[in-house]
């Protein structure tokens, strides 16, 4: 597929861009590995301030930034800017904390001598991203590696370019050595000559189940580690002592929010049936009352769907959803704007054998379910492939902490919306993925973590029991 920017508001092409060539792929390789080389053994301090000033210039590019991502995607004008401010966090997260993390852990062992765990960096990172949001998912991989010394290349969406080819702007405004970041243009085919290139040692992907199976296979075929961030249903539980108020405030925002185009997005509401029919009144109340239009006004409040092939999608999903007996509640309306809108959409009575029971809906479609026990909350929370975040709200902060810690998933929120900060692992299990981004256990995906035991003298007497040579 081309790397074009569509408006999808206006439905203009705004640029479409060349694809890279080879010699821009070996130079991107070259220049990486020779960065590697050189920063494996050294300190960080130098890329800690690279990374504070790659911060500083997010900020003060906030509005062009944001407004390019609008342009790319379609998200409100304010989402985009809170976008850009969560880059400028992660970058300086690192920055502050990245030296710290990197630090030998020393362990206690039998054998002779004194040992520890150095981290040092291994090659130059794919990372293969997607659209949703276009600064925030490369900065996911590209702030905690550069501290490591694993230069980066990106295979970013086709359909947000303009995004990509801005975040390798600001890197090289910001004085970080070439190589240290190249954004390429690269076809499917050529993702997997990179991932089969000796000198990359480590594959990050964030999309859908169909782009993280071909990229996991490439990877598998040439032994590289890789971590996948893929898609989810997660479950937004409302328990029944939950506060309806407080849920109700949320619940509408956890759906909508980006158009319903999050990873992270509720997508099943579970409702204890006391709640159930206040609970989708307020949803309703609550959807009814945004403002679709143009993303770049302050004023709108619902932004359209990335393009219209989301949005053709989208709207076959709930077809499908409605003819194998789902009920619309509220919406599914045509929106007489230009853009890809789908209307926010509420849909009850899925029964196991829908397939929106199973199929993530990738924009602004909640899903509402009944239950009568918190057993057949997380047991239909759980019924799912996919495990990636999940609401609960409860009376008992307590107890929605209890209840949460039943759901196989990778992140679960009590009582608030999802967020993601940089501090905090972001993942999941089953087939939303593996690995963790963020946090320090996202930053040693791709760090060989290295064994090194110090002894004075050899010591052949093996007081250990343990092999004395393997
Ligand atoms: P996608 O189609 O898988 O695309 C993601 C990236 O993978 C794009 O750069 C895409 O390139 C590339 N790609 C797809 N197939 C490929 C292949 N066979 N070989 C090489 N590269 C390939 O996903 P999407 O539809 O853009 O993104 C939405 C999905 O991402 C949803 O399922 C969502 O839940 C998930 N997501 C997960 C997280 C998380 O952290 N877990 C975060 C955000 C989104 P092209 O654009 O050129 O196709």
């Amino acid at each position: 597929m081309a790397y074009q920017t569509i408006n999808p508001y206006t439905n203009e092409t705004i640029k479409t861009y060349d694809f890279s060539t080879p010699a821009d792929i070996e130079k991107a390789l070259t220049l990486g590995y020779g960065l590697y080389k050189k920063w494996r053994d050294g300190p960080v301090d130098e890329r800690a301030k690279i990374l504070h000033k790659i911060a500083d210039l997010f900020r003060q590019h906030e509005d062009e930034l944001a407004k390019t991502a609008v342009n790319d995607m379609g998200k409100l004008i304010g989402e985009a800017k809170g976008e850009v401010e969560l880059c400028a966090m992660i970058a300086d997260y690192y920055a502050d904390h990245g030296a710290d993390l990197l630090k030998p852990t020393p362990i206690t062992t039998r054998a002779t001598g004194e040992a520890q765990i150095e981290k040092h960096s291994t090659g130059v990172i794919l990372a293969v991203e997607p659209w949703n949001f276009p600064y925030y998912q490369v900065m996911r991989v590209f702030a905690p590696n550069f501290i490591v010394g694993n230069p980066m290349v990106l295979k970013g969406p086709s359909n947000t370019p303009g995004s990509s080819d801005a975040f390798g702007k600001i890197v090289t405004e910001a004085g970080a050595p070439e190589g240290s970041f190249t954004n390429l243009f690269v076809n499917y085919d050529q993702v997997g000559t990179i991932i089969a290139d000796p000198r990359v040692q480590g594959v990050a992907l964030t999309g859908s189940e169909r782009g993280g199976r071909a990229v996991a296979k490439a990877a598998g075929e040439n032994l590289k580690k890789n971590t996948m961030e893929l898609g989810g249903m997660d479950a937004f539980i409302v328990l029944d002592d939950a506060d309806i108020d407080q849920v109700a405030d949320i619940a509408w925002r956890a759906r909508l929010y980006n158009a319903g185009q999050v990873c992270t997005s509720s997508k099943r509401f579970i409702v204890a049936d006391n709640l159930y029919d206040q609970f989708l009144t307020t949803l309703k109340a609550h959807f009814a009352a945004v403002t679709p239009g143009d993303p770049m006004d302050p004023k709108t409040t619902f932004a359209p769907m990335n393009s219209k092939r989301a949005k053709d999608k989208l709207q076959d999903q709930i077809d499908r959803a409605v003819k194998a007996g789902a009920k619309v509640y509220y919406g599914n309306e045509k929106v007489d704007l230009p853009g890809q809108f789908i209307q926010p959409t509420i849909l009850t009575d899925i029964s196991k054998d829908n397939p929106a029971y199973s199929e993530e809906m990738f924009g602004p479609v909640a899903q509402v379910y009944k239950v009568s026990s918190e057993q057949e909350a997380v047991d239909l929370a759980n019924d799912s492939d996919f495990g990636l975040g999940g609401i609960i709200f409860s009376g008992d902060p307590d107890r929605g902490a209890r209840v949460a810690s039943k759901v196989e998933t990778g992140m679960m929120f009590v009582n608030n919306f999802m967020t993601s900060l940089p501090e905090q692992p972001f993942g999941g299990v089953k087939k939303s993925g593996y690995g963790r981004e963020l946090s320090q256990l996202g930053m040693m995906a791709f760090v060989n973590e290295e064994l090194i035991v110090k002894a004075q003298k050899p010591d052949l007497s093996n007081p250990a029991g343990g092999l004395a040579v393997v």
